[in-house]
């Protein structure tokens, strides 16, 4: 029998979930790893009672304990890198390279919330009137709750939940179905760190059990990662229900290449950026926009992503690995289709065959030439390893092209020009700017700062997912009338 996947409630490891179970699959093989099952409607209610119970006691805890649990976690999450590399790579099927910096990245942000005394500090104003002085304090909300996408299972989790608890909130969340294991192992190295064993919960489960912790009374934040239709339907229901709500949804990066780039440099950048992960990051560049002459790189570019071969993770050599399921590859295979009808395809990588895999959800590295604003293969978000090249005359239209669309997480551009550079960074509006960088995902101690319909909600906060979003501020004005002071003599004696 597969080994089933447990939720973790009011400190229990549990296996005894409502509905039936479902597999969760191995991408490079579609054979079971494990199977999962929903969490019932009660077992929500009981994990929301028991963090909201949890959540009284904990946010008692000084702020310096709180800050060595995350010390503590940090130390252990480090110990089980490779471990945890691991667990990733058999869920996701990413290279090991990959799913370690996966791990790797969350780790830094455990790092960031043992910092948290620093982040919470509030602020004073003295005489903000005659005799009278304000002060705020930064106050946890209460339970929290997160709701995360298969691509990244170990640093998104971790980009949500130790920043919450190191600010005294209790947690719940609700990992993607497709790859729910590597989420009960970092809950268990959380316990194994030394946290109580109810301030994080964590339950299984698709639509139904989100919809019921986003508009559960006791719930105070929803933290949203992943695609587009789920961003905007948990961000209107988790609004109307007067929740706080953070939601990080699709992309369309941009890479724009100046015709004075190194045209190595930007081959080689160009290459790892769409289509390792096979794609499948919100940060990857998805459309390369050449201006003027910087078009004559594009041959060369093909000839480079036809030598990319993805790979099952226990081969080093591998450059990336498969989609997450059948289904995001058919997804992955129409949208090659619907291109192949508009631009031209320099690079086909439908019918990608791994020895030894031949059951794996495979794509194979895919460029077109020629697309357009209007085409479906620039609108849709491919999330998969398919590169569009688009083509134009001047750094304006560029600009222009990137501002138009809907999307805003992440751009870069290759240029040995500063005056381009920093024209580009200056009217670019996306949140996450590259300049000869291109995946310019910054480090947990700035916010992460997509724009327009990639992050939207409640807050480009303060510290990634920052200590913002998962406090409340307090604003205290107080006045003390001189004459009520009583003095008192004291005597000290020394030995
Ligand atoms: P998804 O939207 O299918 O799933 C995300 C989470 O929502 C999962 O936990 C899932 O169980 C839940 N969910 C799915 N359908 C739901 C519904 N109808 N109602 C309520 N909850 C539902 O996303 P995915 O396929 O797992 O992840 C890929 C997407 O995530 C891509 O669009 C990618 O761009 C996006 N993403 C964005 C960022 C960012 O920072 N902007 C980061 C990573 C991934």
């Amino acid at each position: 029998m597969a080994t089933r996947v447990p939720h973790l409630i009011n400190g229990a490891w549990r296996h005894d979930a409502g509905s039936a179970p479902f597999p969760v699959t191995d991408p490079t093989s579609n054979q079971p790893l494990w199977e999962v099952a929903s969490a019932s409607a009660d077992e929500i209610n009981q994990a929301v009672a028991s963090a909201k119970q949890a959540f009284q006691a904990w946010r008692e805890v000084p702020v310096p304990e709180r800050a060595r649990l995350m010390l503590r976690y940090q130390h252990l999450l480090k110990q089980h890198h490779d471990e945890l590399g691991a667990l990733v790579a058999q869920e996701t099927g990413k290279t090991i390279a990959d799913a370690k910096g996966d791990v790797w990245r969350g780790i830094e942000v455990a790092e960031q919330a043992a910092n948290v005394a620093a982040l919470m500090m509030g602020e004073t104003v003295e005489n903000v009137a005659r005799g009278v002085d304000t002060h705020s304090w930064v106050q946890p909300l209460g339970v929290c709750v997160g709701i995360t996408p298969f691509n990244f299972p170990a640093m998104i989790p971790l980009w949500m939940f130790p920043m919450a608890l190191a600010c005294g909130n209790a947690f719940i969340l609700k990992p993607s179905e497709q790859d729910p294991m590597t989420a009960v192992r970092l809950g268990e190295l959380l316990l194994e760190a030394g946290a109580p064993k109810d301030i994080l919960q964590i339950v299984h489960g698709r639509k139904e059990q989100v919809d019921q912790l986003i508009t559960h009374p006791d719930v105070k934040a929803v933290s949203f990662v992943g695609s587009v239709p789920v961003g905007q339907h948990i961000y209107r229901t988790a609004t109307d229900h007067m929740k706080r709500a953070q939601c990080f949804a699709g992309a369309k990066n941009h890479m724009v290449i100046m015709p004075d780039a190194n045209p190595q440099q930007v081959v080689s950048q160009l290459v790892g950026a769409s289509v390792g992960a096979a794609g499948q990051r919100c940060m990857a560049i998805s459309v390369a926009v050449f201006v003027g002459n910087a078009r004559e790189m594009i041959p060369a570019l093909r000839d480079e992503l036809a030598k990319v071969v993805p790979g099952h993770h226990s081969n080093a050599a591998a450059a990336y690995g498969p989609l997450i399921s059948p289904q995001a590859k058919a997804r992955v295979l129409k949208l090659i289709e619907a291109g192949k009808q508009e631009a031209e395809c320099l690079l086909d990588g439908s019918d990608c065959m791994v020895p030894g895999y031949p059951d794996g959800n495979w794509v194979g590295p895919t460029l077109f030439r020629g697309v357009t604003a209007e085409m479906t293969i620039y609108k849709e978000e491919i999330f998969g390893p398919v590169l569009c090249c688009v083509e134009v005359e001047s750094l304006d239209e560029a600009l222009q092209l990137v501002n138009a669309n809907p999307y805003g997480n992440g751009t870069s551009i290759f240029t040995r020009s500063g005056a381009a550079a920093r024209k580009y960074q200056h009217e670019v509006e996306v949140g996450q700017v590259g300049i000869n960088i291109p995946i310019p995902v910054p480090l947990p101690f700035f916010s992460f700062t997509g724009w327009k319909g990639s992050f939207y909600g409640d807050l480009h906060a303060y510290g990634k997912q920052g200590v913002r979003f998962y406090t409340e501020t307090k604003t205290v004005t107080s006045r003390w009338p001189e004459d009520e002071i009583v003095e008192t003599n004291m005597t000290i004696s020394l030995k």
